[in-house]
């Protein structure tokens, strides 16, 4: 992509307004659409060196969006590059996860709503062979008139290719599945699910539930809130490449970690 006059045109379309984060690649910000009136959140990422290319990430993040139209998918709905940066323009969000979860008057109903359209939105892009692979509470964001989206697709790969490797290095370390700590390269869909259900838990516990200080402790608290796994349960796990043993633990009863949640929800969990 190369910057042109049109693109020049493009960006004067926007009111700049004020700084709304800092996110891996570069600042987010605020901003008018003047042909819509609409409020929009415009992430500027760096497009690298000419030699090394245009930074695949942003590319990857624009494809794939493009493709994931859904009610609780965050809509690209501009992407323009100026002044060496690559500017995609999203609808505005009021809030995330992370900021709801941290807010003491939130409601069982809203929990319940929350998350279903949390499934909802990623039983699409698994519909659609994308692996979101960085769910978390504050990638998902909040709009106006509460409905939730997924967004942050920076980390997001389409799957089902038979023999397809990956790397494990996903997801923060608190929200990543066993087999991503143990090192596996081939993974499926079953990864983001892992994800979701942490998120499910920290709904009802108003903090992460299994905070890690490191990829080893990570599994050790895993094991012991739900059990170590045995050569039967899991057989392949031995042949993962980060294998170690771990001493073995019983699972306690779930509902014992999670005393506040319903029948239901420990039968979803
Ligand atoms: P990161 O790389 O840290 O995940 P993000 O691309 O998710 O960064 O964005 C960084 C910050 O920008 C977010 O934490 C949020 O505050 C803000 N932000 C991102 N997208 C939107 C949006 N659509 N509407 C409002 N704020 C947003």
């Amino acid at each position: 992509m190369t910057e042109t006059d049109e693109s020049k045109r493009v960006a004067d379309r926007y009111l700049k307004r004020e700084v709304l984060g800092e996110g891996t690649y570069g600042v987010v910000y605020k901003a008018i659409d003047t042909k819509t009136g609409q409020t929009v959140a415009i992430k500027k990422i760096r497009l690298g060196k000419q030699k090394e290319g245009v930074n695949f990430t942003a590319l990857r993040e624009i494809k794939l969006l493009k493709e994931l139209k859904d009610p609780n998918i965050i809509e690209l709905t501009d992407a323009f590059p100026l002044k060496g940066k690559l500017h995609l323009a999203f609808e505005f969000m009021e809030t995330d996860l992370e900021a709801v979860i941290r807010d003491r008057n939130i409601f069982l109903s809203h929990i319940k709503s929350y998350f279903q359209m949390t499934l909802k939105g990623l039983a699409f892009c698994h519909r659609k062979w994308v692996l979101h692979r960085d769910m978390k509470p504050n990638n998902l964001l909040i709009g106006p008139n509460g409905q939730l989206k997924l967004a942050d697709f920076g980390l997001a790969r389409v799957f089902g290719s038979p023999d397809r490797r990956f790397t494990h290095q996903v997801f923060a370390r608190w929200y990543r599945a066993p087999e991503l700590l143990f090192g596996a390269k081939q993974y499926t869909s079953a990864v983001d699910v892992w994800a979701v259900a942490c998120v499910f838990t920290e709904l009802f516990l108003r903090r992460p539930f299994l905070q890690g200080t490191s990829d080893i402790d990570q599994l050790g608290k895993i094991f012991a809130a739900f059990g170590t796994p045995t050569s039967s349960q899991w057989p392949d796990m031995i042949y993962l490449p980060d294998y170690v043993e771990y001493q073995y633990v019983p699972a306690p009863p779930l509902h014992s970690l999670f005393p506040m949640a319903s029948g239901d929800a420990l039968d979803l969990l």
